[in-house]
């Protein structure tokens, strides 16, 4: 009596199917007419109409036209399991039966959350036994501003507030989330970055690494952490952030000397680390966090997305144990939470889609077999003309378009920014049914998790027509 009925789940499907349901016309107009969407020209939104998604089965998704297209995106970088998961909506309905909401303030806890802090802690990296749960990843990395600051305030360094970032990251989109990520864009609007927060370069060799092996670029990205250090003050810093590799900012993998030399120059100063793996995270990079792969040891994990594969939203932050202990041990009130702060149902979905990443074994099918082959078949569209450098880390890929190659990666020919050719190429993936993200022009994937070897060479080879009319269309 506690789950839907297959008979309901199947009517509800074929419907969204059939495409009767939806009038796609008339919900574009109450679409323009009601509905701001995030990071969106509503202007220009409102003269061509949004795309309206109805249906997900695995790696694919529907329109309100029928059309089906193959999605690179994992929705938002976040449906690890891909769609169409009935064990989640099971276990959610099941919850929502039970207990759909009740709070964690006043000395209350539910079930579904201790179950979740303790599975997050068995899977996490050593030395994380705790967890604050969030409604989302901004708020994670809210969370991460005023618990380091309230570390260092317990510690008796009340000095020690500034937290380093870094240009082109992203960290959210809340003040503070917005403030740490290093978006030109976003902080222009407002008056960003709030106080106590200040970046450094991103490690990204296509930019900045000219007349350097990656190897040595790689520390000489990290060592920018340690002169803005010594500029600010090592007894004002409290903490340094960083996604393990930069997702939004154009999947922007990290020379493999760079995260080591961070540790170094963190542990040197004290500094607390934070690793944002709110995309990295839940076997995206082939290990349950991708601090694992570049043999970091941060204090403190932000996490979201992949931990409940997008199907309620969740978030939080793992804190390690040198924060632990003395938020614990030190006492007094926290004063900072969210009403949603483990909320039963997004636990209750986040352990059932934790239940299917190790039941299908996915961190070891990226790790080992479908991340190889992805970088091995991704890396094949480097000979396209438009193409000027590929690269790939376990399930996220990039790609960048290019006017002309030269002999080295620093000595291709981009084009004119005003042509927007990302633009036009995303166009032509979303109109030919492939969802390919566009970060000026690099274009980006992070496919679901559950993407098999033969769905790998369906959507290398969709990529490869894609480019071949967008390249008939700018040539
Ligand atoms: N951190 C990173 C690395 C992200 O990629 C994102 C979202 O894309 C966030 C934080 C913010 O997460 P949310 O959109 O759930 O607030």
């Amino acid at each position: 009596p506690l789950a839907p009925s297959a008979a309901l789940v199947a009517s509800v499907k074929s419907a969204a199917t059939r495409n009767e349901l939806f009038d796609t016309a008339a919900i574009q107009k109450l679409d323009s007419a009601h509905y701001l969407h995030p990071f969106t020209d509503f202007k220009q939104l409102n003269e061509n109409g949004a795309r309206v998604m109805v249906r997900g089965e695995g790696i694919y998704l529907w329109d309100s036209q029928g059309k089906k297209v193959l999605d690179g995106m994992s929705g938002l970088w976040c449906v690890n399991v891909g769609y169409g998961r009935t064990s989640i909506s099971e276990a959610v309905y099941r919850q929502m039966e039970t207990l759909p909401f009740y709070n964690s303030f006043f000395n209350t806890t539910n079930v579904p959350a201790v179950q979740l802090a303790t599975k997050l802690a068995e899977i996490a990296p050593p030395g994380f036994q705790h967890v604050f749960f969030t409604g989302s990843g901004s708020e994670g990395n809210d969370t991460n501003l005023r618990m380091v600051r309230r570390y260092w305030d317990l510690m008796g360094y009340q000095e020690r507030h500034t937290i380093i970032s870094r240009h082109n990251a992203y960290h959210g989109s809340t003040v503070a989330g917005a403030s740490l990520g290093g978006m030109d864009g976003m902080h222009a609007q407002g008056g960003l970055p709030i106080p106590g927060i200040v970046h450094i370069g991103q490690p990204n060799y296509l930019e900045a690494g000219q007349g350097m092996t990656e190897d040595e670029f790689g520390l000489k990205a990290a060592s920018w952490l340690e002169d803005k250090i010594l500029e600010v003050g090592a007894d004002k810093v409290a903490a340094f952030i960083g996604e393990p590799v930069q997702g939004a900012g154009g999947v922007i993998i990290p020379p493999a000397t760079y995260w080591p030399e961070i540790q170094r120059i963190c542990d040197k100063y004290g500094i607390l680390l934070i690793a944002d793996e709110v995309i990295c995270g839940f076997g995206r990079l082939g290990k349950w966090f991708a601090s694992e792969l570049f043999g970091i040891r941060p204090d403190l994990i932000t996490f979201a997305k992949g931990v409940t594969s997008g199907y309620v939203p969740l978030g939080g932050v793992l804190v390690g144990d040198r924060v632990a202990k003395v938020l614990i041990e030190k006492g007094g009130d926290f004063n900072h939470g969210f009403t949603y702060s483990g909320h039963p149902v997004a636990c209750a979905a986040a352990l059932e889609n934790i239940r299917i990443i190790e039941a299908e074994q996915l961190v070891q099918r990226v790790d080992e077999d479908t991340g190889p082959y992805l970088k091995q078949r991704f890396a094949t569209l480097g000979d396209h003309p438009l193409v000027g450098y590929t690269s790939s880390c376990g399930f996220v890929a990039g790609l960048n378009l290019v006017r002309s190659k030269g002999a080295t990666v620093h000595e291709n020919v981009a084009f004119d920014e005003a042509l927007s050719v990302g633009m036009v190429c995303r166009g032509y993936m979303f109109n030919n049914g492939m969802i390919m993200r566009a970060v000026g022009d690099r274009m980006i994937i992070a496919p679901p998790l559950v993407m098999t070897r033969a769905q790998i060479d369906e959507m290398v080879a969709l990529i490869r027509h894609c480019l071949d009319l967008t390249y008939e269309d700018i040539k």
